[in-house]
């Protein structure tokens, strides 16, 4: 298996680390071509907006998208679920929209209001899960089909529908592997059947 971590800006190096400890071979993405023969795709924390223009310099969007329908496996954190999201706000910008959330850039502050936490997360059971929050947005809406797999202040923070997850929060800044090796084991490696795209 082999999971591809979107490698155009921010901090898709952490992932590869993360992954490499679990034993996850990875490929680092930043042409559509990069995405064939990939399980799933790490769409990484950094700056959305960003993000955004070199996906579209680079003409990744519809790629991304066709590969999910195809039976890839996509994990956002932060910018990444930005990214991936239904709907964006504040202020609004162009988005996937695989994942059925409205989500709220910034939504707890500034830089200043970056904080950690630990949340329970029932799926991944015990230790609570440890959460670092980097200018993170806040999912303010989830659609009837979206499961909230732990919460932080009443907001879901990790949520996963339809081979597609997104955490607000950065797992890969911290030594905790659970999000990630769900990720690998139980969306991308049970659920994808991807061939070709
Ligand atoms: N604030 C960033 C954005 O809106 C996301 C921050 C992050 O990924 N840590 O794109």
């Amino acid at each position: 298996m082999l999971i591809g971590v979107l490698a155009l800006q921010g901090d898709f190096v952490q992932h590869q680390r993360v992954l490499s400890e679990l034993d996850v071979l990875t490929r680092q993405v930043r042409t559509p071509s990069e995405l064939t023969g990939l399980s799933g795709l790490i769409l990484p924390g950094g700056e959305s907006t960003t993000m955004l223009k070199f996906m579209q310099e680079e003409g990744l969007i519809k790629p991304i998208e066709q590969f999910w329908r195809a039976g890839g496996a996509l994990y956002g954190t932060c910018a990444g679920a930005i990214l991936l999201a239904r709907y964006v706000s504040s202020p609004t910008q162009f988005s996937l929209g695989l994942l059925d959330v409205s989500i709220e850039r910034n939504g707890y502050g500034r830089q200043i209001n970056s904080h950690i936490s630990q949340e329970p997360c029932e799926p991944l059971g015990t230790p609570p899960l440890p959460m670092v929050f980097i200018r993170a947005p806040v999912i303010n809406k989830v659609g009837p089909t979206v499961s909230v797999m732990a919460k932080h202040r009443g907001e879901p923070v990790l949520v996963c529908d339809d081979r597609v997850l997104a955490s607000t929060f950065h797992p890969e800044l911290t030594d905790d592997l659970r999000v990630h090796r769900f990720f690998v084991e139980d969306i991308a490696q049970t659920r994808s059947h991807l061939t070709s795209i």
